[in-house]
């Protein structure tokens, strides 16, 4: 199993529980969790109400999705040869360190200094920003929410809507702090004091640092989109554009834009497409106007390769990030993005991290779902991701992760009593009260996890086989 991913690099300081614990202490949070969630909710809900092609947009890009993932060395050669036909230069890097390596020496080559970077998750995953600021580079995040969590030194708490976790209040005080203007929580006032700040920045970078949402094969292209038009931004006016992105993010063809950009758009917050759609494809030509100098993509692999040879967690790959699953998860809805610890929070965290954190946190992360399936429900390319996690836990279970061992045994015993009646009968009912009476601890000891949320029942005054034998049948009272 590869090292932890995250974003800062920095130890592991909680388990999944404890984490989750600490923030349910948080009432705020889930006032703004469920506040931010809610809306999201409802614009999908719209989407899907007044799109009567949705479920089968949905079958189209599972199917598309699908199909590419399990062809996904072969589409992924015929975009690396289409890319470099147009100029781009296309870089493969097997781990995070061999990423953010790449990504430097590009920098390095190119003499950049100044980075601007638009939203891209693969970046949080290789730890990218961090990396370069060691390097001595300047690295600015200019999607809005990016930059507010980089301003607050924290980690993005969700796929789409790095910040949600700040009120309006909070994202004030924050930038009254940073840009030394008076506070307000004017979200217009807010973005134009942003915008204005952010201005400068776009014109006097010398690297421009995208991720990408879907990458075609048939053309080379990347296609990025954006509410913001910062991604517009980052990636046109610098002179070198570097994208990073994990080598699932392909289709086959452009036409295959069409389901995807609506469905990635609807399921995220209920749009009809995003505001801005960028296909770039190659360099700037000499005939052209505008676009870098250099572009260069560098292809992750960390850990996919993997995931696409085991059963259980290749359709995870067919994941468009669009935070769908996030949105509706009753644990993610009270806990936020940080208590998952890692850069993918969510069912669909819960699911990468089996494999792509270590092996410990990542099957821990498993553990906490409610498997109610709210998540495949409102998953635009029907990833079973309840199925997933129960198969993780499996797993689990198998290996003697935590809890495994003890557990197996517990229903080893339940299953040899359940097969043989004599014994069972033996088990007398009375003992396990008087039990429970003299040491109540006892549960707690035997099932810490499971009595730790639930109320254990005092046993009944007789067993169900008793009762059936004094009322020589089924009894109405
Ligand atoms: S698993 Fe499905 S719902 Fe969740 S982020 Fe991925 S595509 Fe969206």
């Amino acid at each position: 199993m590869t090292a932890r991913p995250g974003s800062d690099g920095g130890p592991r300081w909680a388990s999944f529980a404890q984490r989750c614990d600490d923030a349910l202490l948080d009432p705020f949070l889930r006032h703004k969790l469920r506040h931010a969630m809610d809306l999201a909710v409802a614009g999908r809900l719209r989407r899907v109400s007044e799109e009567p092609r949705w479920e089968d947009m949905r079958d189209h890009a599972h199917a598309i999705r699908w199909h590419v993932v399990g062809a996904l060395h072969t589409y992924l050669e015929q975009f690396i040869e289409r890319a470099e036909a147009r100029g781009a230069h296309v870089h493969w890097a097997d781990d995070a360190e061999q990423a953010r390596r790449q990504v430097l020496a590009i920098a390095r080559e190119h003499e950049c200094r100044r980075v601007l970077k638009s939203k891209s998750m693969v970046t949080e995953e290789i730890g990218l920003r961090h990396a370069l600021e060691s390097a001595g580079m300047v690295v600015k995040e200019t999607d809005l929410g990016e930059l507010i969590v980089q301003w607050a030194g924290e980690a993005p708490s969700h796929l789409t809507g790095p910040a949600a976790h700040k009120s309006r209040g909070d994202i004030g005080r924050l930038i009254a702090e940073q840009l030394g203007v008076p506070f307000t929580d004017d979200p217009r006032a807010l973005t134009g004091l942003v915008r204005d700040h952010l201005r400068g920045d776009f014109l006097t970078a010398d690297l421009g640092i995208s991720g990408a949402n879907f990458l075609i094969a048939e053309t080379g292209s990347v296609t990025i989109v954006e509410n913001e038009g910062n991604a517009r931004l980052v990636t046109g006016l610098a002179p070198v554009h570097v994208v990073v992105a994990g080598i699932e993010r392909i289709l086959p063809r452009l036409a295959d834009l069409e389901v995807f950009l609506q469905l990635l758009a609807g399921s995220n917050a209920g749009q009809k497409l995003t505001a801005y759609t960028s296909v770039i494809t190659g360099h700037r030509r000499e005939h052209e106007v505008g676009g870098p100098e250099h572009v260069h993509v560098v292809l992750v692999d960390n850990g996919r390769s993997r995931m696409l040879a085991d059963p259980i967690m290749r359709p995870a790959l067919m994941c468009i990030r669009c935070a769908a699953c996030l949105n509706v998860c009753p644990v993610y809805r009270r806990v936020g993005g940080h208590a998952y610890g890692w850069c993918y929070p969510g069912p669909i965290g819960q699911v990468l991290g089996a494999d792509m954190w270590s092996e410990q946190e990542g099957y821990d992360l498993a553990f906490g779902s409610t498997l109610c399936g709210a998540c495949a429900e409102a998953c635009p390319v029907r990833i079973d991701l309840p199925t997933v996690l129960l198969r993780l836990r499996q797993r689990a279970a198998e290996a003697e992760a935590p809890g495994g061992a003890a557990e197996r045994r517990r229903f080893r015993l339940w299953a040899f009593a359940m097969r043989h009646p004599r014994i069972y009968r033996m088990l007398p009912n009375w003992l396990l009260r008087l039990g429970m009476r003299v040491a109540p601890e006892i549960p707690r000891r035997v099932a810490p996890g499971w009595v730790a949320t639930r109320d254990l029942p005092e046993p009944a005054p007789q067993t169900f086989a008793q009762r059936w034998r004094s009322t020589g049948g089924f009894s109405h009272d």
